[in-house]
C-alpha cells in the first residue's frame, strides 16, 4: 500500500483555502495536477506558498511514492470547479489529485490501490467515482483523456473495480481441514479388503490433497 502522510494546511491559509466547512462525502473525485513536474510534496507546499494567488485546494495529491491528505476527508475544499451549493462537487466529493511527474504508471497504480482502499472502507462501488469533468466540464483529469475519449477513464475505474474484489483463495479447503477428512478415509481404507474400494479411499484422498494444496500419494 502506499505511503499515506497526513499534512493539513491550518484553517487561516490565504484565500480560504481551507473553509472549514463539514462534509459529509458521497464521492470521490479524480483529477490530474496538470503540471509535469510537480511531485506530491510540491503540490502540498503549493498550497501553503506566499506567492499562491488561487483559491484551488484539494484533499489528497499523489505521487509515484507517496499520498499526501493536505486537507481532511470531512471538510469541504475547492478542488471541483462548480462553486459552493450544497450538492456541488466542492461540498461533497473528495478530490485527488494524481501527479503527472516521475514514473506515472506507478503513480496510476497507487491511486488506483487508495481509491478502492477508500472506497472499500466506505462500503462504495466505483459509482462513486467521479471525473473533475462530471463537475464542471473541465477537461480533467487530462491523462485520461485522448482526442475526444475518455477511454483511459474507464480503464482507470476497472483498474480499482479489479482491486475491490476479494482476492482468489488460494485453495479451496484448509491442508487441516482435508487432514483429519484424510484420517477418516485412511480408516475406510483399512478396513477394506476389496481393490477396488481400496482404490477409491485413496482417490478421494488424492482429491482433497489436490483441493488443499498438498501432492497426492
Ligand atoms: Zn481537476
Amino acid at each position: 500500500m502506499v505511503k499515506y502522510i497526513v499534512d493539513h494546511i491550518p484553517g487561516n491559509t490565504p484565500l480560504h483555502r481551507r473553509p472549514e466547512y463539514k462534509m459529509a462525502p458521497t464521492s470521490i473525485t479524480i483529477h490530474n495536477t496538470g503540471n509535469m513536474k510537480s511531485t506530491a510534496r510540491n503540490e502540498r507546499a503549493y498550497l501553503t506558498n506566499p506567492s499562491n494567488n488561487r483559491t484551488a485546494s484539494y484533499h489528497i495529491v499523489i505521487d509515484e511514492h507517496e499520498a499526501i491528505e493536505c486537507i481532511p476527508l470531512n471538510e469541504s475544499t475547492w478542488h471541483a470547479g462548480d462553486g459552493g451549493a450544497a450538492d456541488s462537487g466542492n461540498r461533497t466529493s473528495i478530490g485527488i489529485e494524481i501527479c503527472e511527474s516521475g514514473n506515472y504508471a506507478r503513480t496510476l497504480d497507487n491511486t488506483a490501490e487508495l481509491v478502492a482502499s477508500m472506497l472499500k472502507e466506505r462500503g462504495w462501488g466505483v459509482d462513486r467515482l467521479r471525473r473533475h469533468y462530471d463537475w464542471s466540464r473541465k477537461i480533467c483529469p487530462r491523462l485520461m483523456y485522448d482526442n475526444g475519449s475518455w477511454a483511459g477513464w474507464a480503464v482507470f475505474k476497472n483498474t480499482v473495480a479489479a482491486k475491490l474484489k476479494p482476492k482468489e483463495v488460494e485453495h479451496e479447503m484448509t491442508k487441516e481441514d482435508a487432514d483429519k477428512i484424510i484420517e477418516f478415509l485412511k480408516a475406510g481404507y483399512a478396513i477394506s479388503a476389496e481393490p477396488a474400494s481400496r482404490n477409491e479411499f485413496n482417490r478421494l484422498a488424492n482429491e482433497l490433497r489436490k483441493v488443499s494444496g498438498q501432492k497426492e500419494q
